[in-house]
């Protein structure tokens, strides 16, 4: 072995032994104690500032916020008064997370004990005639049978629960986890590891929380090369904040460096779509039709997403679906994504990779989130032929004569196609976007009952509770290798100016709130910090 080879030997055990060490309470013993003792809540004294800035609306801080639902739930579970609801809120979010069989011991367990108005535990506040249907629907044990009682339950605790929440300790603790969590990060917070892949603007490198002992993967964008293209990096972590999907990749944290901005998001260390299609089994590239299935079905969960939120992606390929280690699939890089802005229905503008953009885009037209599912199309295609449908394996075409076959050829499909793969294909890459499948009435619901996809479940899909067909080995790492990866030239010449430190510093916003708690739930951080001594004392850091 050489010593590049070498090296990546090293710093894949490096990593593999990171990786593992996550889960359970492995955690806890790879972190960095110095670090984890950095973090740590204030005095409430230094929260008041926060008491007026902090979103208070219920929906936010009781609901969506990780830290904050699980305070406000501590908070309902010592209320005689919340008691109940309290129980069957997390009753109902475990019955929607479980698996199918367990599903109808459950539901009847739950009405015999909130449903019924024999019960000590009636819940009274609920809607006589929602009880009803779930009293008569439970036996099927659908996946949303408690859909209706839950809204109804949180409207209720919002009425009657949310005020007196606010005068309680418990929201107080939750302003010191706001405090905590609006503290800068720097890259002293991380500790990297090798090299995943590369980007136009830099590497993308597996890193580590040192605190929690979280693994994430950090894409850096080096400031002097990015110079002028500085507004796409800052549309792509904008974007990237706002979206929450299980099928597209969460950014955690968004620093800068002296020479870098880092993005710090979801690892998915299944690499990607297009390493599995050409480089895993070499002679035999390609996937099955269920296995295409699964992924681009997850894929169009997340295209869902993003476009419910309107935003266009433009770069969908196999390279940018990443797999996680238990081979769900997520949508990546978002750099050339654009949001319409409200009132805007369409955009312009060349942006994607030749051989997957579609022909309205490349005619110069105004356009709009079809784009996305004529990629989709071909994403699939490539993955069942693995060779693009616009070229031969093997040939080298200029980007000019790909446009000319997108615009004006028909595609052709090998035997291995099922009619039901061919005919979505087809529909997908439809030429005239207004006759495309794709995304109507703000959903996908016309593609999603197309019959390629007739034994899908979408919504177990959707709640990540499908099986994937392929599991990757945790011992594997699907990256290149080190040396094979590609180094950076030099910039030089480029000088950095105070306009550029505006933008630096609007990149540079810290945690982002929601991943931030998870972390902090699921590493036990959030669980250590929560303490409050003796029952029915006010804890020091919470006396004023
Ligand atoms: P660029 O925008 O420059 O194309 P990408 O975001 O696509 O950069 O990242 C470059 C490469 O780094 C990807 O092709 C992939 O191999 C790897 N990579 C990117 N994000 C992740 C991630 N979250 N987890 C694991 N690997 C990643
Ligand atoms: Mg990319
Ligand atoms: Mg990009």
């Amino acid at each position: 072995m050489d010593i590049s080879g070498l090296e990546t030997v090293v710093a894949n055990s490096a990593y593999v032994a990171a990786r593992g060490s996550v889960d359970g309470n492995a955690a806890a013993t790879m972190r960095d104690k110095k670090m984890r003792a950095k973090l740590k809540l204030p005095h409430i004294t230094q929260c008041g500032h926060l008491k007026d800035t902090v979103d208070q609306t219920f929906d936010s801080m009781c609901v969506k916020q990780p830290i904050g639902k699980r305070l406000f739930q501590q908070y309902l579970e010592g209320e005689e008064a919340f008691k109940t609801a309290a129980e069957l809120w997390k009753k109902i979010e475990d019955y929607t997370t479980s698996e199918e069989k367990d599903r109808p011991q459950k539901a009847q367990k739950m009405v015999n004990k909130f449903y019924d108005s024999a019960s000590k535990t009636f819940c009274s506040f609920l809607e006589e005639k929602a009880v009803s249907r779930v009293r008569e629907d439970h036996k099927h044990s659908r996946g949303d049978l408690f859909k209706e009682t839950e809204q109804q339950l949180l409207k209720h605790l919002e009425e009657k629960a949310l005020e007196a929440y606010k005068g309680s300790l418990f929201f107080l603790r939750f302003l010191q986890f706001k405090w905590l969590e609006g503290q800068s990060v720097t890259e002293e917070w991380f500790m990297d590891f090798r090299v995943l892949g590369k980007g136009g603007f830099g590497e993308v490198h597996a890193c580590q929380m040192k605190a929690t002992g979280k693994m994430y993967a950090n894409k850096k964008l080096n400031k002097k090369r990015l110079k002028k293209r500085i507004s796409g990096s800052i549309v792509e972590k904008r974007i990237l904040a706002k979206v929450h999907s299980r099928f597209i990749v969460t950014l955690a944290y968004a620093f800068q460096t002296k020479l870098d901005l880092c993005l710090v998001m979801t690892i998915m260390n299944g690499g990607d779509l297009r390493f599995h299609v050409y480089n895993v089994d070499e002679k035999n590239p390609g996937f099955g039709e269920d296995r295409a299935c699964f992924y681009t079905a997850q894929i169009i969960c997340g295209l869902e997403h993003l476009h419910q939120h309107r935003i266009i992606y433009r770069d969908l390929k196999p390279e940018n679906v990443l797999l996680d280690d238990a081979g769900h699939v997520r949508i990546s890089d978002l750099g050339l994504a654009t949001e319409l802005p409200e009132g805007q229905d369409k955009t312009k503008g060349y942006a994607g990779t030749p051989g997957f953009m579609a022909p309205e885009l490349l005619k110069n037209e105004a356009y709009d989130y079809s784009v996305d599912y004529f990629t989709l199309g071909v994403t699939l295609y490539e993955m069942i032929a693995a060779k693009g449908p616009f070229r031969s394996r093997g040939e080298k075409v200029e980007n000019k004569e790909v446009t000319r076959r997108i615009l004006n050829d028909p595609v052709s499909y090998p035997e291995t196609f099922s009619s039901d793969c061919k005919l979505l294909c087809e529909a997908l890459m439809e030429k005239d976007p207004a006759k495309r499948l794709g995304f109507k009435d703000n959903q996908c619901v016309e593609l999603k009952d197309h019959p390629y996809f007739k034994t899908l479940n979408w919504g177990r899909l959707e709640a990540g509770l499908m099986d994937p067909p392929f599991v990757p080995d945790p011992k594997m790492v699907y990256a290149k290798d080190i040396s094979d990866v590609g180094a950076f030239s030099t910039i030089k010449g480029v000088v950095l100016d105070d306009k550029d430190k505006e933008f630096y510093e609007d990149f540079s916003s810290g945690n982002i709130p929601i991943p931030w708690q998870e972390e902090m739930v699921e590493t036990g951080v959030f669980g250590e910090l929560n303490a409050w001594g003796a029952k029915g004392s006010t804890p020091n850091d919470l006396r004023y």
